[in-house]
């Protein structure tokens, strides 16, 4: 069995350490992604790669990429020979610890930088170099400027996530961050969605890559049911409540727009009984880590998260993940779901919405071309069943500037026409 195992994994031209790393992860076949991109970027090509998380994109990266990085010089004086960049702190982590995983049979120096914690010790190891380093931009730029890495010896660049990292306003430090390396590199970059400014950074980037679509474009794992439960704005967080209840669920992964209907949401689910915990960007990167170890380890049976803080979150085959409300950017839809109904496990994908959210489902059930079958919960019917839109200028940064607050507030309130807080747009 060993031997078939390995085999799969070698055909690709991946080396024995390699293989012999994979094969201890327990992975038998290589995903669709891996089978087409690990032999590419063994050659030398620029990938351009449309994949989501629970794809195996990350080991569809990672695996040649350490196989190129084997056969060359070590890294020394703070040169850095290949480098990630992802979007947030926890997708760093989790490509960090696949990286250390991956890597274990080989000589290779890895490390993962991200900033909210002390960047003292963050130079103090970078100074021997890395082979691999994973990074947020912003505090990678920190550590350039402050001479801590060199960036003119970078042979292969990746872009995880790179649709998050233009959302999430990171477009000039990697610009920035560009400008240092050297023109002769391999680049490859991931995007969960490609919108024309992706296609744009790529199009200045990547020299004749090879396309590859893990998923088709914009389009839901087939093996998530989707599911909608009408009901009031104000009645959400007693619904969800109840299903976790009533359906006995273990373990639930829930979406909330904004962090203070992620903490709100996590209190009423701590006051009923059940082990749940908010992770959003106020939260400190330990009680961050702590949630989420406690998710991972079962402990917690419910975790709410805000979409930037879900991002990339590497949890495996979740049953149920939860909208408690829509996202306001209808891609956002198919990156959470994307946490459900992996590796060929069903999965449910549930969203709670108000009639305030209509605009929104219209938009996600555009994008994905499925209607989503819609389904009353006995006691908690909807009595407000037309509403002006949600002004989601409070979401994440994107909007004129309103506060969380005012979002979060907008959120509770069961919605007339007289709302101060809502407006048509
Ligand atoms: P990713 O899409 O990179 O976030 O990976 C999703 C999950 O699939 C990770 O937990 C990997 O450990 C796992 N994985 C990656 N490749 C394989 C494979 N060939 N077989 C089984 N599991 C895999």
């Amino acid at each position: 069995m060993d031997g078939a195992v390995a085999s799969a994994f070698a055909e690709l031209g991946l080396g024995q350490p390699i293989v012999q790393a994979v094969a201890v992860k327990g992975y038998t076949i290589p995903s669709p992604i891996q089978l087409q991109c690990i032999p590419a970027v063994l050659e030398g090509r620029d990938v351009m790669a449309a994949a989501q998380t629970g794809t195996g994109k990350t080991a569809g990266f990672t695996l040649p990429m350490l196989e190129r990085l084997r056969h060359g010089p070590s890294a020394r004086d703070r040169v850095v020979r290949a480098l990630v960049l992802t979007p947030t702190r926890e997708l760093a982590a989790q490509v960090g610890e696949n990286v250390a995983a991956y890597g274990c049979y080989l000589d290779l120096r890895s490390d993962v930088v991200f900033g909210g914690v002390k960047v003292n010790p963050q130079i103090n190891r970078l100074r021997a170099g890395a082979d691999v380093l994973v990074a947020t931009p912003g505090r990678l730029l920190d550590l350039q400027q402050q001479g801590a890495i060199r960036l003119d010896r970078v042979e292969i660049l990746v872009l995880d996530e790179a649709d998050r990292m233009l959302d999430m306003g990171f477009i000039r430090d990697i610009r920035k961050l560009l400008a240092l390396m050297p023109e002769r590199r391999q680049n490859l970059l991931f995007s969960a969605t490609f919108s024309a400014s992706i296609r744009a950074l790529a199009h200045g980037l990547l020299h004749s890559p090879l396309q590859l679509q893990a998923t088709p474009e914009n389009q839901a794992a087939p093996t998530v049911e989707h599911l909608l439960h009408p009901c009031d704005m104000a009645r959400k967080p007693a619904l969800l409540t109840h299903l976790i209840a009533s359906n006995g669920w273990e373990q639930v992964l829930v979406f909330s727009r904004t962090k203070h209907g992620a903490n709100r949401m996590a209190e009423t689910l701590t006051q009923a009984g059940m082990a749940a915990s908010a992770i959003h960007g106020n939260k400190s990167q330990g009680a961050r880590t702590r949630a989420l170890a406690g998710f991972k380890a079962g402990e917690l049976r419910v975790l709410v998260a805000t979409d930037l803080a879900a991002r990339g979150i590497d949890i495996h085959q979740l049953p149920h993940v939860v909208n408690l409300d829509l996202p306001n950017q209808a891609e956002d839809y198919v990156h959470r779901i994307g946490r459900t109904g992996r590796a060929g496990h069903p999965g449910q994908a549930i969203s709670l919405v108000a009639a305030e959210e209509h605009e929104l489902l219209a938009g996600i059930e555009k994008l994905i071309g499925v209607r989503l079958p819609r389904q009353e919960v006995s006691g908690f019917e909807p009595t407000i069943l037309s509403a002006p839109p949600l002004d989601l200028s409070g979401g994440r940064g994107k909007g004129r500037g309103r506060g969380p607050a005012a979002a979060a507030g907008r959120q509770r309130r069961p919605a007339n026409g007289n709302n101060r807080h809502t407006r048509n747009r």
